[in-house]
């Protein structure tokens, strides 16, 4: 068995910010005044002068604390707290920009491993203490928001410690790795073996390998490379109760799949201390390219051929009309219809492939043979290759806007083929009914045989309170989700925002699964008390 940790960590990313502060700054000129001629501006910098609630854990629990992990692994410092307090929604950040803390934790903990993470639960259960793992923090549906009522406090379990490969079974295409590995980290461990995970969400800068499984994360590779959760061969997860430890096999018929339990079970079933995941070679080859649709109908009709077809590249995205403009408006068009052609924008598609050269080259060609028969137009490499060179770079545009007044924040949703039209129609309406001036952007994230998920984007004017702009046009859009029949989040897990919405998914006996497994592994409720467990 090997243990390899990577030499470096990326910087911390800043309480009230996305990212590399290395990265962060301000709109360029021409640019914010492009920006004004849409929506009003003013700006809006974040407090500096914030204050950090007093932690209520008493210092005899605090030392017990030490006790167990060393005194250098037990934090209370203010700005500490302040950094694990909530994760990166807009309206995380927008909390943070006005000072409202109320949620930070009263200690960070670092663990060093599995068997300090088992000593702190069962500390946790003894004294009455909620437990929040935090990985990367990129949560943006509340996932690290524990309600602490009737308990002693709060602490946050920061993995950033366990950033081990543990193993590598290169005959099996298999490697275990410790969950605080961001996504960075883990490539390029995996990379000294040749191998890879190609797992790429827009947050892979920061997010780790524990936070992609407790979340059931989806990356911009999935259609080649699949889900996170598709990934996961094998799981090893820490409980107040006890370890479990789950698939000693790739696939079989022991059961239910009890990996699945704890997928997506953001850290209210247990804390994941270690992954076994399905590696690849690295791919020699990565091209990119754009294709033109009349129409989002007719590009995600495209979509649906191929999937159905068997015929996916590793990348495919498709954006509708009005995220199209704005993705190939020059500075001088923003905004505005005006595609190059004056025939309007049409709808930008996306597609990627990565693999081997013959392998590249074959896909290639089947794809645009299909892409061509069903009405695409080839816009050759060059979409692709921006898409790829910004495809990380979204959420510090989203500061920037931010600091001048722009509320900016995305949602998204997942369902059937038949009901994408209607879902689409339902929910960019009831955002537009909602935020007056607003724009709704959309693009086809994640496609399957059987259905796709729909990612919209909002700009909107942020007004005096952009947080109390923004709650009701999220309810709203959650409501018409609902009401359309899908389902409440393809990727971003239920967190305690999206709570009220899941038994309506689920239903009540789901909803009482749920509530008797958490009962089962966490009696005494102090994991993550308040997510995703209606
Ligand atoms: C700008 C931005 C872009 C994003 N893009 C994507 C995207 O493309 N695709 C996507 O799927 N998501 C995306 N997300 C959402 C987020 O990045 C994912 O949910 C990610 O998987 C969270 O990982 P993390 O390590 O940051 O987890 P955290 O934010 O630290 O935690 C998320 C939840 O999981 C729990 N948790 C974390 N680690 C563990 C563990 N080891 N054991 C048990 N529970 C744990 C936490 O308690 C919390 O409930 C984006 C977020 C942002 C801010």
């Amino acid at each position: 068995m090997t243990t390899e940790r990577p030499a470096v960590l990326q910087p911390e990313m800043p309480a009230t910010r996305w990212g590399d502060p290395a990265h962060a700054s301000d709109l360029p000129d021409g640019v914010r005044d492009l920006v004004g001629m849409v929506f009003p501006l003013h700006d809006t910098p974040a407090r500096e002068d914030v204050t950090v609630p007093a932690p209520r854990l008493p210092d005899d629990l605090v030392a017990g604390l030490r006790a167990l992990l060393g005194d250098g692994h037990v934090l209370t410092d203010d700005a500490t707290r302040r950094l694990r307090t909530r994760g990166k929604s807009t309206p995380d950040l927008l909390r943070q920009r006005t000072g409202d803390l109320g949620d930070a934790p009263d200690v960070v903990v670092r663990p060093g491993g599995h068997d300090d993470v088992a000593a702190v639960l069962a500390w946790a259960q003894e004294h009455r203490v909620a437990v929040v793992p935090f990985g990367g923090g990129t949560a943006v549906t509340g996932g690290l928001v524990a309600d602490p009522t009737g308990l002693a406090g709060v602490v946050s379990l920061d993995l950033g410690r366990m950033r081990g490969l543990l193993a590598v079974d290169p005959v099996s295409s298999t490697a275990t790795l410790e969950p605080g590995l961001r996504g960075p980290e883990a490539e390029a461990l995996l990379a000294e073996h040749g191998l890879m995970l190609g797992h790429y969400p827009q947050s892979f800068e920061y997010a780790t390998v524990g936070g992609f499984a407790a979340t059931r994360s989806s990356g911009q590779s999935s259609a080649g490379y699949g889900r996170f959760d598709a990934m996961v061969v094998g799981l090893r997860v820490a409980t107040p109760v006890g370890e479990v430890r789950l698939g000693v096999s790739p696939a079989n018929a022991s059961g239910p799949d009890l990996r699945e339990l704890f997928l997506g079970s953001e850290g209210a079933f247990g804390v994941i201390t270690e992954v076994t995941v399905r590696v690849r070679p690295l791919p020699e080859v990565k091209e990119y390219e754009g294709w033109r649709w009349p129409s989002f109908a007719a590009g995600a009709d495209a979509m649906r051929v191929l999937a159905q077809a068997d015929l996916l590249p590793t990348v495919l995205r498709l954006s509708d009309e009005a995220e199209t403009a704005i993705n190939l408006a020059d500075p001088e068009s923003i905004g505005g219809e005006g595609g190059a052609d004056g025939e309007g924008p049409g709808c930008l598609m996306i597609t990627g492939y990565e693999g081997t050269p013959a392998a590249v080259a074959a896909k290639k060609a089947a794809v645009t043979a299909a892409l061509t028969g069903l009405g695409g137009t080839a816009l050759g490499p060059e979409p692709g290759e921006a898409w790829a060179a910004g495809r990380f770079g979204a959420p510090y545009l989203r500061d920037s806007l931010l600091d001048v007044g722009v509320l900016v924040e995305t949602l998204e949703t997942v369902t059937f083929w038949s009901n994408r039209e209607n879902l689409y129609t339902r929910v960019k309406s009831a955002l537009e009914a909602a935020l007056p001036g607003a724009m709704v952007l959309c693009h086809v994230s994640h496609v399957y045989a059987t259905g796709c998920s729909l990612y919209f984007t909002v700009a909107a004017p942020g007004g005096e309170d952009p947080l109390a702009t923004w709650l009701p046009a999220k309810a709203a859009a959650c409501e018409a989700i609902v009401a359309a029949g899908a389902s409440i989040t393809h990727h971003h897990a239920v967190g305690t925002d999206h709570k009220p919405y899941l038994t309506a998914e689920i239903g009540e006996l789901g909803a009482e699964v749920l509530r008797a497994v958490k009962r089962a592994v966490d009696p005494a409720g102090i994991l993550n008390p308040g997510v995703l467990v209606p």
